[in-house]
C-alpha cells in the first residue's frame, strides 16, 4: 500500500506542543499512544514538568501537600524534547516554525497550543508588587501563599468570590485565619451558578466566620514604610486592616505571544473547531495547528454551537485527547470534541459539583434536598431544556443529569425525584447577573452566536 502523508508524519514526523501542563502533556502521551514514532517538543515557559494545578487552592494551602510535589502523574513514556523555562514569542504559520524567548526557532509538522491562562493580576502594577500580594496560579504562587498562611497573619483579604477566592478563604478559616472576602457581585460564585446557589455560597461562608462583604470593590491596596501591604480601601469608604491579600479576579488567557500570526486567538482564547483544528484570523480551518485546554475555545453542538472556553480540569484533558487522536488520524476519522463541561470544588467542608453549563440557565429548580441543608441538586433550565446542574453533597446525582443535558430533556424535569421538597416543585430565577457587568468571572464563557432553540436528536459524547 502507498505511504500516505499521514503514515509518513506518525512515522518521521516533527510534533510541537506549546504549553507543557496538563493538556500538553495528555496530548503527548496519546500520540505516542496512537503510534507516533517522530521528533515530538514539548515548550514551557515554567521550569517544572507538568505538574498539577487544583491541589494549589485545596492541599497546598492547608499544607496537607508541598507544592513541590504536586507532578502530574504519567500514563507512559513520551520520549520528547523538553524545552522548559522558555517562552514561546512568536508563531510563522507560512514557515511552520515556533519562535522561542532565546532565539531559537523550532520547526513543526503539526503544532498543538496548549498555553492555558494566567491568573489576572491587581490592576494597580506598585500595589500589586507589595508584600504580602498573592496570585494563585502556579506552583510558586501556591507555595508562597501558604507560607504566608503558615506565618499566622492577623487577617487575609480575598478579592473576588469566584470559585479559587472561595477555595482560598475556606483554607483561611479551616486554618483558624480571620479571612474578609470581598465581592463585587451579590454573592460568592455568582457568576459560574447564579444568585440562587450565591445565596447559599454565602451563607455557607458566613456560617464559616467568613466576613464576606457583598457588592463591594476593592479601590486600593495600601503598603506600610517596607513596602508590605497593611490595609485595603473599599468602595463603601471603609479601610480594612490586612496582611495578606489574594487577587482572585479570574484569568486571562496565553495568547498574547501569537499576535500578528494570523492566527484566530485574542484575549477570548484561540478559536478552534469542534475537531480542535485552529482558525486562521479569516475564520478559516488550519490542518496543521490544533489547539486544547483552557487556552481553546470551540463550538459544542449541545449548547447551541456556541464557542465555550472552559477552566476545567477534565475538559483540558479530554480535549488534549481529542486533538491528539485528531493529529494522528486521516480526515475521515476525525472525531468532535463533544465533553459536557463539568466542574468540583470543595469548601468549607462541601462538595460543590456542577455538569452543563449553568450560566446558560435562566430558571432553577432544586430537583432533591434543600438549599437550607446545604444538601441539594439545581437543575438549570434554558428554553424549555435542561442545561446545567450543581450539586452541593449530592455528587452521586451528577451522571443521572448529564444524560439529561445530552438528551436535550425537558425542563422542568417531568419526573419525580428522591428526596424532592416542597419548595422544590417550582422553577426559579436562576438570578445569573448581567454579563456585561463584570464579576469574578465564570469558568465557562460562552461566546459565538447566539444559540438557537434548536434540538438535537442524536448527541453521542466524545470517546463513547
Ligand atoms: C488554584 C487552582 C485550582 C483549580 N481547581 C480546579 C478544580 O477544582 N476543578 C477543575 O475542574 N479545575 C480546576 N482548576 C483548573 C485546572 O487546573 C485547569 O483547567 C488546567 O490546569 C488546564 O490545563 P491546561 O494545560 O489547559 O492549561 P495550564 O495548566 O494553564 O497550562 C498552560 C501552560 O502553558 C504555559 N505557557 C503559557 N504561555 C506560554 C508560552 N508562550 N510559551 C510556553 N509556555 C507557555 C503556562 O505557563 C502553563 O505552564 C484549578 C486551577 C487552579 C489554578
Amino acid at each position: 500500500m502507498a505511504d500516505t502523508a499521514l503514515d509518513q508524519l506518525k512515522r518521521s514526523g516533527r510534533i510541537v506542543v506549546v504549553g507543557a501542563s496538563l493538556a500538553g502533556l495528555r496530548a503527548a502521551e496519546v500520540m505516542r499512544e496512537k503510534g507516533f514514532a517522530g521528533s515530538l517538543t514539548l515548550i514551557g515557559d515554567e521550569p517544572h514538568e507538568p505538574y498539577d494545578r487544583p491541589p494549589l487552592s485545596k492541599q497546598v494551602l492547608l499544607g496537607k501537600a508541598d507544592a513541590e510535589r504536586t507532578l502530574l502523574p504519567r500514563r507512559r513514556d513520551i520520549d520528547a524534547a523538553w524545552r522548559l523555562g522558555v517562552a514561546a514569542t512568536g508563531l510563522d504559520m507560512a514557515a511552520r516554525t515556533v519562535k522561542l524567548a532565546d532565539g531559537e526557532e523550532v520547526p513543526y509538522d503539526r503544532l498543538l497550543i496548549a498555553t492555558g491562562v494566567r491568573a489576572r493580576p491587581w490592576p494597580n502594577e506598585v500595589e500589586a508588587e507589595l508584600a504580602g500580594v498573592f496570585t494563585l496560579r502556579t506552583r510558586e504562587d501556591g507555595a508562597g501563599l501558604a507560607r504566608a498562611l503558615a506565618a499566622g497573619p492577623r487577617r487575609v483579604l480575598v478579592i473576588g468570590a469566584g470559585f479559587t477566592g472561595s477555595e482560598i478563604a475556606s483554607a483561611c478559616r479551616e486554618r483558624g485565619l480571620e479571612v474578609t472576602v470581598a465581592e463585587r457581585g451579590n454573592g460568592p460564585l455568582v457568576g459560574a451558578l447564579g444568585g440562587v446557589i450565591g445565596a447559599v455560597a454565602a451563607e455557607l461562608q458566613r456560617e464559616n466566620g467568613v466576613d464576606l462583604r457583598t457588592g463591594i470593590s476593592v479601590t486600593a491596596l495600601e503598603g506600610d514604610s517596607t513596602g508590605r501591604v497593611r490595609a485595603a480601601h473599599l468602595s463603601d469608604g471603609t479601610t480594612l486592616e490586612c496582611d495578606v491579600v489574594v487577587v482572585g479576579l479570574g484569568a486571562q488567557r496565553n495568547t498574547e505571544w501569537l499576535a500578528g500570526s494570523g492566527l484566530g486567538a485574542g484575549p477570548r482564547g484561540i478559536a478552534c473547531d469542534a475537531g480542535c483544528r485552529a482558525f486562521d484570523l479569516r475564520g478559516i480551518v488550519t490542518d496543521d495547528i490544533y489547539v486544547a485546554g483552557d487556552v481553546a475555545r470551540s463550538p459544542h453542538a449541545l449548547f447551541g454551537y456556541q464557542f465555550l472556553s472552559l477552566e476545567h480540569w477534565g475538559n483540558a484533558v479530554a480535549q488534549a485527547e481529542t486533538a491528539a487522536h485528531n493529529m494522528m488520524s486521516e480526515s475521515t476519522d476525525r472525531r468532535p470534541h463533544l465533553w459536557v463541561p463539568a466542574f468540583w470544588s470543595s469548601q468549607f467542608g462541601v462538595n460543590i459539583k456542577s455538569v452543563g453549563v449553568p450560566s446558560m440557565g435562566t430558571e432553577i429548580m432544586i430537583t432533591q434536598g434543600s438549599r437550607s441543608e446545604r444538601r441539594f441538586t439545581g437543575v438549570y433550565g434554558y428554553q424549555g431544556r435542561v442545561i446545567g446542574a450543581v450539586t452541593f453533597d449530592n455528587g452521586r446525582w451528577l451522571q443521572f443529569y448529564e444524560k439529561q443535558i445530552e438528551s436535550t430533556a425537558p425542563f422542568p424535569p417531568p419526573f419525580t425525584t428522591v428526596d424532592r421538597r416542597p419548595d422544590g416543585q417550582r422553577p426559579i430565577p436562576a438570578d445569573f447577573p448581567d454579563p456585561s457587568v463584570p464579576t469574578h468571572g465564570p469558568t465557562i464563557t460562552l461566546s459565538g452566536y447566539s444559540p438557537a432553540e434548536r434540538r438535537i436528536a442524536t448527541f453521542t459524547p466524545a470517546g463513547h
